[in-house]
């Protein structure tokens, strides 16, 4: 491989202005940092990426991995092909209601639990390093690392949890812009910037008033 893999992989550039820049940092000993583990919270080449991937002491951001059983990842593992899934219809509705049911469910425990959230996205990609992903962002780094040490030891919807402390600061850089337009997005469901889906909006409202009134009482 060579060092300009990523540069051919046309997945450098987000469709709308959110590029990787800087993609010649490295670490101490010289070594080319991974922008996209930074940026994304997560990296195509997973532990053979060529580029380290720096892992935070410390970070506000949890990276939950493959936390959403996503039916159209799932569907194209199945068929073992996860190019094609975009041809599959999909009951819509009934994906929206598990991510409502999802979504309330992680913001209510975890925000009860490790800290106020400020945050919280899942994703709807179908790449194996960014389906189900699901990204927290807590007021305070104390909280999210009491999240991280103690969520490694439990369990969710019959899965051991696997999460870890985050690059990825900016929710708003790392999401696919496109992806929530009418076009949609042109790279697919295998686009690496983050495909977020969204609950719905008054459900995001009522869980924020609820943990404002929780956390202002405290
Ligand atoms: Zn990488
Ligand atoms: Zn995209």
């Amino acid at each position: 491989m060579s060092s300009t893999n990523h540069k051919n992989d046309s997945d450098i550039t987000n469709d709308n202005d959110n590029d990787i820049t800087n993609d010649n940092a490295v670490n101490e000993n010289g070594r080319q940092i991974c922008q996209f583990y930074s940026k994304m919270g997560a990296c195509r080449h997973g532990d053979i990426c060529i580029r380290i991937h720096l892992k935070p002491k410390q970070s506000k951001v949890i990276c939950f991995n493959k936390l959403y059983d996503n039916p159209k990842y799932i569907k194209g593992l199945k068929k073992n092909n996860l190019e094609q899934i975009k041809e599959e219809k999909y009951d819509e509705d009934k994906i929206q209601n598990e991510i409502n049911t999802i979504y309330k469910d992680l913001f209510v425990e975890l925000s009860l639990s490790y800290g106020y959230i400020k945050k919280l996205i899942i994703c709807e990609n179908v790449n194996n390093h960014l389906s189900g992903n699901v990204y927290v962002m807590f007021k305070n780094e104390s909280d999210a690392f009491k999240c991280f040490k103690s969520c490694n030891d439990r369990w969710f919807n019959n899965k051991p949890i696997f999460c870890e402390l985050s690059m990825c600061q900016d929710f708003n850089d790392a999401n696919c812009r496109s992806y929530n337009s009418p076009e949609g997005c042109s790279r697919g469901g295998l686009c690496n910037f983050h495909h977020i889906r969204s609950p719905d909006h008054k459900l995001i409202e009522e869980l924020n008033k609820s943990q404002n009134l929780y956390y202002d009482n405290m």
